[in-house]
């Protein structure tokens, strides 16, 4: 069984689909019963997203990086939100 520790340390490798179907398995039982786990998830997915779209329109550096900034400050504003869109 997962702990949300091992979960943190996979999830990257999660949301880019790198993970083998054990690994996967687990995670997904982790996440369907942690609701801490599953916030993360959800924002790391979101903002990987968020990155690549940006990515894709060839925004200078500087620019993205503080789009970035700014994207994280208001995940981590609305964090706490009784219940998160999806
Ligand atoms: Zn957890």
């Amino acid at each position: 069984m997962f702990s949300c520790e091992d979960v943190r340390a996979a999830l990257s490798d999660y949301v880019d689909g790198d993970v083998s179907p054990d690994l996967r398995r687990e995670l997904e039982r982790h996440l369907s019963e942690c609701r801490t786990c599953q916030v993360l998830y959800d924002t790391t997915r979101k903002t990987l997203q968020i990155v690549t779209n940006v990515g894709s329109f060839e925004v200078p550096e500087a620019a993205s990086e503080r789009l970035v900034t700014r994207i994280m400050k208001r995940l981590t504003a609305t964090r706490h939100a009784p219940t998160p869109r999806s």
